[in-house]
């Protein structure tokens, strides 16, 4: 049994991580070492997820819908019909008709593509299904990364971060104890385990 490094691509942060492997098939996660990224910490999703690398019900093909049926297909043929018909559209209603969505458990690679593809439809109607902080990915404005939280004297956190990003969880503790006076703000409906934390909690009503 071998043991392989990687990078978890469940989510924006890409932590490191490694899988004990038996020739090509993923046997489940091994701990990765002297990781740079997030020392080595992987959440539930990253721990847990390498059971969907063999799961039978994995999409292993590109598909498209034949009289109603999918159907296995190549990927330049996938590719040549989502083409297709997104132009239909754009020739016809414009950019706006078109709504490009995506949700969290995407690789920044992923995020950026989506980003990408917004941008070269020319559509302004991008759905963001997935935490406030992630934002700049999908703009393609440059963030300020992971290591600076640890040296911010202010962090101000939306939503239940501990819950949706739980390795950074000890880099926002640190940046809040590590001098006496900086602070950890929380935006958020509810008193989550991130509130838990904060210097102050701006609770507001749910959908304003
Ligand atoms: S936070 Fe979790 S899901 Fe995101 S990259 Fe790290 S291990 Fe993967």
């Amino acid at each position: 049994m071998d043991t392989k490094e990687s990078i978890c691509l469940f989510c924006p942060l890409g932590c490191d991580i490694a899988f004990r492997v038996r020739g090509d098939e993923v046997v489940g996660p091994e701990f990765c070492g002297p990781a740079e990224s997030h020392a080595g910490r992987v959440c539930g999703r990253g721990l847990y997820g390498t059971e969907l690398l063999n799961h039978p019900k994995r999409i292993a093909t590109p598909l498209v819908r034949v009289d109603g049926r999918l159907r296995e297909t190549s990927s330049e043929a996938a590719f040549a019909k989502t083409a297709g018909g997104l132009r239909k559209v754009l020739e016809t209603a414009g950019p706006d008709a078109i709504a490009v969505v995506t949700e969290p458990n995407r690789s920044l690679e992923d995020l950026r593509a989506v980003g990408r593809l917004a941008r070269a439809i020319g559509t302004t109607e991008v759905f963001c299904a997935f935490e406030p902080q992630d934002w700049p990915l999908l703009t393609g404005k440059p963030d300020a990364g992971v290591s600076a939280i640890v040296e911010a004297s202010c962090v101000l956190a939306i939503g239940n971060v501990f819950m949706s990003h739980p390795v950074l969880a000890k880099e926002i503790i640190e940046a809040k104890y590590t001098a006496r006076g900086n602070s950890l703000f929380v935006v958020g409906p509810r008193r989550s385990n991130t509130a838990w934390y904060a210097s102050s909690l701006l609770q507001n009503t749910a959908g304003t």
